[in-house]
């Protein structure tokens, strides 16, 4: 997956500046009077600085060596000015920055889950949720730090350093050409470095990732992880995790750190230099210190920036590789857009054709093959068939998660690749096997179905739904908040809500994929008293796990490794004792037969899987 993939491109200078040109280009414009803030700022913080050091030369020759009196007054005035200014404007680029800083972050967790939302389903299946939740979470990070890191390196401290460069030239030439040498070894020591980073930068974010992500499904599998006591074996897994993300970050302070020792060195060296060879002007040759001082002011306040500087290549590095992996996500084109001229769906009776469909998730591997039905308006039509044989398939390629990839699936005459996708989901209310429940209470989660829905039609569905009675019983009734993945009611409940939720949506085409799981007998006919009345009126295709449902079906297609192999009514594919659909129900029944799949769909986490796999053998 893309995400995943391990960086081979090389990060050049040229890149930097192609993402912050980008950052820039994409966000630029509204903060332009806060960068003007910002920039004058920290403008006006190098100015000072580079003041300061400046006024050092006249205090020490004007008020030591000549003795003026009157010159005390305007050297601490100007001192104190500069002061004042330095420490209003530090204050104005930080809120400035900081400002531009948290409303990038805002900005890129609104639009990277905006484009997630409207990534295809694909895309979700190979990746894990957890993970890329934590991942965008740190990539956001990164480009307020690219854009905060070169705003502060290029504003204050090249200013700053370039100012007190002048201050050293104007004071003293040779001395400064002499200290200036320190340069070229920190430059390389700086590529050096940041070289050495990039790779490991990457695998951080990457790790860091996937210790959140797996600490994530953890929590949320945790009945699971307590059914099979697997407390022990995830809690090594994510030590492991932990220890790994531990050393990666250990590697990084011991690589980017390496510059400290290397600029302390350099930089001493050329202070060293420097007193030594003034100490030798001043004594031997009897020259006045006041420049001296003014210079060697220079040079000890130039060094922070000049530090700073090389830091922030260093910094700069993982910001890149953050800002990077957050554009490689914004870039993934989703797929299933609408064509160019799609129209809106216009439904009226709401009959279903699947015309010669043929599909496979990979080109190599068909699912469905030559399939094709009709699903007659206000008509309920049962698919059946072994796992695996492709009913999931054709429900998700109804709602264009996936295009086909031969044929055509039309409702009502139109083809679904022609109209918006918003229009088709409009008009498909969806009742999955495991219904999800979204933080909320239960009364959003009903108008999640139709968000214009009034509160008496989403109490109306509920009492359709046989849902009303228990969630008035809830302490706040329908403001009840419900848990994460609905916890706090019982997988009854929760479908019926579910049900409740598909009745709202007030939609022409009703998909159905049966809950397998085990219900007790009451709340099985409640859940069934509910889809009675959701599929009234409605072309209903329900992927069918119950004999009931089956039997009831005005029309059954049978499925087989992704071929139609049988359709017709129960009583007509009963008819022929031969049919594979009468084979099956004379040994057992539809449920329980392997004619249809009655296992609940598996959710492994990163850390499961194998355990689970293991401990299952
Ligand atoms: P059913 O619902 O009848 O059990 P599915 O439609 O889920 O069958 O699956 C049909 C086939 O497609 C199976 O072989 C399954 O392994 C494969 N399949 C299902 N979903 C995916 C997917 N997201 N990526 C790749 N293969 C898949």
């Amino acid at each position: 997956m893309t995400l995943q993939a391990p960086n081979k491109q090389k990060a050049t200078p040229g890149e930097v500046t192609a993402v912050l040109r980008r950052i820039l280009s994409e966000n630029g414009d509204e903060y332009r009077w806060t960068y003007v803030v910002a920039i004058s700022c920290l403008v006006i913080v190098s100015g000072t600085t580079a003041f300061t050091a400046w006024i050092m030369g006249p205090m020490i020759d004007q008020i030591f060596v000549e003795r003026r009196g009157d010159m005390i007054v305007w050297i601490c005035a100007g001192f104190m000015a500069a002061s004042l200014l330095r420490g209003f404007a530090g204050y104005g680029q930080a809120v400035a920055l900081a400002k531009i800083g948290n409303n990038l972050v805002a900005r890129y967790q609104k639009r990277s889950f905006d484009h997630l939302m409207k990534l295809g389903v694909n895309f979700f299946n190979d990746t894990r949720s957890g993970r890329l939740a934590a991942q965008v979470n740190e990539n956001v990070g990164g480009v307020r730090d690219l854009l905060s890191l070169t705003l502060t390196s290029i504003s204050r401290d090249a200013v700053s350093l370039v100012g007190l460069v002048g201050v050293m030239i104007y004071q003293d030439p040779v001395l400064s050409l002499s200290s200036l040498l320190i340069g070229p070894p920190l430059i390389w020591a700086v590529v050096y470095i940041t070289r050495r980073l990039r790779k490991i930068n990457r695998e951080s974010v990457l790790i860091n990732a996937r210790l959140n992500g797996s600490v994530q499904e953890a929590t949320q599998g945790i009945a699971i992880v307590k059914a099979f006591t697997l407390e022990d074996e995830l809690a090594r897994r994510i030590g492991v995790m932990a220890d790994t993300a531990e050393q990666r970050n250990n590697k990084i302070a011991r690589v980017s750190e390496r510059l400290s020792p290397i600029s302390e060195i350099l930089g001493g060296l050329a202070i060293t230099a420097v007193i030594a060879y003034s100490g030798y002007r001043a004594l031997i040759l009897g020259q006045p210190p006041g420049a001296v001082f003014s210079f060697i002011t220079a040079l000890i306040l130039a060094y922070d920036p000049a530090r700073r500087l090389a830091r922030t290549q260093v910094g700069m590095e993982r910001a890149l590789v953050n800002a990077r992996m957050i554009y490689e996500l914004l870039d993934i084109e989703p797929k299933q857009g609408d064509a160019p001229d799609a129209v809106e769906a216009r439904i009226t009776a709401g009959e279903v054709r699947f015309e010669h469909v043929t599909f496979g998730y990979s080109a190599d591997m068909p699912v469905l093959r030559d399939l094709s039905f009709t699903a007659a308006a206000g008509k309920v039509t049962a698919i059946v068939g072994a796992s695996g044989a492709g009913k999931s398939t054709l429900v998700a390629l109804l709602q264009r998660f996936y295009d086909v990839d031969g044929g055509s699936i039309e409702i009502d005459g139109q083809p679904i690749s022609k109209v918006t996708k918003q229009s088709l989901r409009g008009s498909i209310a969806y009742v999955s096997q495991s219904p999800y429940l979204f933080e909320g209470s239960i009364r959003d989660n009903i108008r999640y179905g139709r968000l214009s829905a009034t509160d008496a039609e989403i109490e109306d569905a509920a009492r359709q739904a046989a849902a009303d009675e228990f969630i008035r019983a809830q302490p706040q009734g329908y403001d009840t908040p419900v848990g994460e993945n609905g916890a706090t009611l019982s997988g009854g409940q929760r479908q019926r809500v579910s049900i409740a939720r598909a009745i709202v949506r007030k939609a022409p085409i009703l998909l159905l994929d049966e809950a397998t799981s085990a219900l007790d007998n009451e709340a099985e006919a409640r859940v069934q008293e509910a889809l009675t009345h959701v599929m009234a009126g409605r072309t209903t295709i329900v992927i069918a796990h119950r004999l009931s449902t089956v039997v009831n079906a005005d029309h059954i297609i049978v499925l087989e490794d992704g071929r139609l192999v049988e359709e017709g009514t129960h009583a007509s594919l009963m008819a022929d004792p031969h049919s594979v659909y009468s084979r099956f129900h004379r040994i057992q029944g539809v449920k329980g037969l392997g004619l249809v799949d009655d296992s609940p769909p598996i959710q492994t986490s990163d850390l499961e899987t194998q355990t689970i796999a293991r401990s299952t053998i």
